[in-house]
């Protein structure tokens, strides 16, 4: 890797996860070696073909070897998350470029991109600039999950960010080295840190079906994200458990002192069950959420590898290799 960025010819790999998307992928590979092939002469694109149920790991086997496409198959659905992991690690390029293969990342950003890396960032990504044609349900959910996210933190997740990105071979073997099984890559790209900078982009429409991203999904990749970056849902039960422990206190406090004085037996029927409820509801929420860390310790400690490869095959022969 030469230091002077303006000069070089980095060889660029766009990795492209892929689930079901048959009907997207075929012009999503070449509109993006198209637009690769304006910009350096050393260029690959890795497709992870994340378990797909229809057609697309044989079209992607199939390509012409001029697209320069390497497949990496799962053995089965493992989520946007692991495709791109298995992307990072069969990326060979001293630039890596992450993208969606339904055709809503423009490859007219790479160039811009590019652009950003010869002026020295090593991380470019880009931020969504139409969130207001979503959803009120994605809009609404994602600003409070930023919010819980960035509460008491030292990394910033940029908002509106999503995979779309390029990142330099520093940041690429950083991310190769987290070893967690639980990935939630917006957290872990900001967490490893690195000079990055944030480009606009309007997404374009998908190219076919609709998103595979459900609102359960959703919800359940912000939970991953947020227990595993953050450990404020712990501390609110720390704080809230303190605060109720404090109260009881002073109230137990209040009815010996009654007793005691005003010699009051209190005929507290309603509020003993009142309160025995609204305690076993909040103790038992609290231990919901101590169970979800421990399962994710569990997750860690099983030492599972992330996600299984069951095929690997290029189009082409002889993959440049200048590192
Ligand atoms: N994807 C994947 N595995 C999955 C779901 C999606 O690799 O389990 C890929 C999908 O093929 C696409 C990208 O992730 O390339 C984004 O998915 P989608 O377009 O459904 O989501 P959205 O655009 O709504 O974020
Ligand atoms: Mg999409």
């Amino acid at each position: 890797m030469t230091t002077d960025r303006s000069q070089s010819n980095p060889h660029i790999s766009v990795i492209v996860p892929a689930f079901n998307e048959s009907s997207a992928i075929t012009s999503t590979v070449e509109n993006i070696a198209n637009q690769l092939a304006t910009l350096s002469p050393h260029w690959d694109i890795v497709v992870i073909d994340d378990g797909s149920r229809d057609k697309t790991a044989d079209i992607v086997r199939g390509l012409p070897a001029y697209l320069r496409t390497t497949l990496v198959r799962f053995s089965r659905n493992f989520g946007k998350e692991y495709a791109i992991t298995a992307g990072l690690e069969y990326a060979s390029g001293d630039i890596v470029i992450c993208m969606d293969a339904d055709g809503q990342h423009s490859p007219a950003l790479i160039s811009e991109m590019l652009e950003k890396w010869r002026a020295g960032y090593d991380m470019v990504y880009a931020v969504r600039q139409n969130r207001h044609i979503e959803s009120g349900f994605k809009r609404w959910g994602s600003k409070l999950f930023y919010e819980i996210m960035t509460l008491g933190e030292r990394i910033t997740i940029p908002r509106d960010a999503g995979d779309f990105r390029l990142m330099n071979r520093n940041v690429v073997n950083a991310l190769r080295k987290l070893p967690e099984r639980n990935r939630f890559m917006k957290g872990m790209y900001a967490w490893v840190g690195y000079k990055s900078i944030g480009i606009p982009y309007t997404p374009l429409p998908r190219s076919h079906g609709v998103s595979t991203f459900s609102r359960l999904k959703l919800i359940q990749l912000a939970w991953t994200g947020i227990t595993s970056f953050s450990v404020i849902p712990l501390r609110l039960a720390s704080a809230v458990g303190g605060l109720l422990a404090l109260l009881a206190f002073i109230y137990g406090i209040w009815v010996i002192l009654e007793k005691m004085f005003f010699h009051e037996s209190i005929p507290g029927w309603p509020t003993v069950v009142a309160s025995l409820m609204f305690f076993s509801g909040v103790q038992l929420l609290f231990i919901g959420i101590l169970g979800e860390y421990i399962a994710r310790i569990y997750d860690e400690v099983k030492g599972r590898p992330p996600y299984i490869v069951a095929e690997v095959s290029a189009s082409y022969q002889g993959k440049e290799s200048q590192l």
